[in-house]
């Protein structure tokens, strides 16, 4: 009777426990159903979709060129890799080529997501473990990459640089200047750091023997990128299937032998190193020449050969009398209310009010709008002898307003896509970021759907975890390095 009595209450019994979905050290919206007994994992369930972002869907339903800002916010932390990533797969559907310039240039901002993407996780996955002093010292250096994004493109977090078909725009010398200081002096700082953790106790009780992943099991689990490394197997897309500048450059692909969470944070480190190493051969070898492929049926037209050409402008835009029929199409389109008129009645324009954004322009059918070069500030009277019909306009004002028209038709309704379906794959920070297109001919993809790593790596999170202690889960999270906007497509 004692002994049943001491049974009942020292009996034990797994416990269901709830880990997020709002836990500051699982990294976003995860939730992680925990069976334990006492302090032993027992079962992990990932649940992960408190996001609904739809980007997938969304991208189905806009044309290619719409859907690249989309890819910024899937893995937030290195949206300049996702922009890559969509663009060489568009790019590869299109069959179109971007210039060598742009190709070092993208290899250039793509290392430099890598470095910043790892500095963030090291600080992040550091502080869960209890490191504070990593986690400032990581963001020093992430900020210099965030200002050298905001000196190319005037964004720091979705940037959007990479474009089909090449790069926005091209890289100012001073971004040149500051990144080569930055390869400098970024060696040290990665020494600095190791000498922080590398061989720190209580560092290597929480991760070595953590986690542990064979080479093979790895491979079935679909890992990649630093985590499919740690476990020793050398696969990078990179090295593998080489994209835009990879294929002129040396690296290593470091990899580890134990397949633990130690092992995984040294290939991390290494291949910071490597990114440097990259970024200094890129900067170099950099050469000349246009940043943008020269593709008409592709690629959407130059900014300095659009309407309005020059910035500010000094045009003026301007309604002919005699030959507008009234329809009312540009007082519909004028963002700026700027058109006045009545229907079957001549319109007008009021110059104060005109934000010269050419849509008026581009959508008049009956040749009644016109602009008037130098004509900006002139009365009405003295723009009605200036004015002339929009086909005896100068050949580059006539060019431009193709360009316009052209990309407006290329933004709203895509150019014409070969049929097929295609998948390409690229090497971002977290691992393979595949993107798959079932093109129909039009526009938009039929179908659009992203093999993002985060999402396979959340799979593996039970395989990390059972056995394990509690306070392993989250050392088991940061190894794996994910973020939720991505696997939340
Ligand atoms: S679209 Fe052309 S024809 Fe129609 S109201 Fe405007 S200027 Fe006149
Ligand atoms: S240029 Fe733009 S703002 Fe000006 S009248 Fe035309 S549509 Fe309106």
């Amino acid at each position: 009777m004692i002994q049943k009595e001491a049974e009942r209450i020292f009996e034990t019994r797994e416990l269901n426990v709830n880990m997020g979905p709002q836990h500051p050290a699982t990294h976003g919206v995860l939730r992680l159903v925990l069976d334990i007994d006492g302090e032993t994992i027992v079962k992990v369930t990932p649940y992960v979709g408190y996001l609904h972002r739809g980007i997938e869907k969304l991208g189905e339903n806009l044309s290619y060129f719409q859907a690249l800002p989309l890819t910024d916010r899937m893995d937030y932390v290195s949206a300049m890799s996702n922009n890559i990533g969509y663009c060489v797969a568009v790019e590869k559907l299109f069959g179109i080529d971007p210039p060598m310039r742009a190709k070092f240039i993208r290899t250039i901002v793509g290392e430099m997501s890598r470095i910043a993407n790892h500095l963030l996780w090291l600080a992040t996955h550091a502080l869960d473990i209890g490191a504070m002093t990593v986690f400032l010292y990581c963001f020093r250096e992430r900020e210099w990459i965030l200002d050298l994004f905001e000196m190319i493109c005037g964004a720091r977090l979705t940037v959007t640089y990479p474009r089909v078909g090449g790069v926005r725009n091209d890289v100012p010398q001073a971004f040149l200047d500051s990144l080569w200081k930055f390869t400098e002096e970024f060696p040290s700082r990665i020494l600095e750091y190791e000498t922080l953790i590398d061989q720190n106790r209580i560092w290597l009780q929480r991760t070595v023997g953590i986690g542990v992943i064979s080479a093979e099991e790895a491979v079935n689990w679909g890992m990649t990128g630093p985590t499919l490394r740690g476990s020793g197997v050398p696969y990078d897309v990179r090295k593998h299937m080489p994209y835009d500048a990879y294929d002129q450059v040396e690296f290593d692909v470091p990899i580890g032998t134990a397949g633990d969470t130690y092992d995984r944070y040294r290939c991390r480190m290494l291949e910071m190193r490597q990114s440097n190493s990259i970024i200094r051969q890129c900067i170099e070898k950099l050469p000349p020449g246009p940043v943008m492929a020269d593709d008409p049926k592709f690629v959407l037209p130059p900014k300095d050969k659009m309407l309005p050409i020059t910035q500010p402008t000094d045009m003026a835009y301007f309604i002919i009398e005699k030959a507008c029929k009234g329809c009312g199409m540009c007082l519909r389109a004028c963002p700026a209310k700027a058109i006045s008129g009545e229907k079957k009645k001549a319109h007008k324009i009021d110059q104060s009010q005109c934000l010269q954004c050419s849509t008026c322009f581009t959508t008049c059918k009956f040749k009644a709008l016109t602009v008037v070069p130098g004509g900006k500030g002139l009365s009405d009277e003295k723009l009605a002898e200036l004015a002339v019909a929009p086909d005896k306009l100068p050949d580059d004002i006539k060019e431009a307003q193709q360009n316009l028209t052209r990309q407006f038709d290329f933004i709203k309704k895509g150019p014409k896509v070969p049929e097929g379906e295609i998948y390409v794959a690229t090497e971002v920070p977290k691992g393979e970021l595949g993107f798959y297109f079932v093109s129909d001919g039009s526009g938009k993809p039929y179908r659009m759907r992203v093999r993002a790593p985060s999402f396979v790596h959340a799979g593996c999170l039970p395989r990390l975890c059972v056995g394990h202690l509690v306070a392993d889960v989250i050392a088991a999270i940061g190894t794996i390095d994910i973020v939720l906007g991505e696997c939340d497509r």
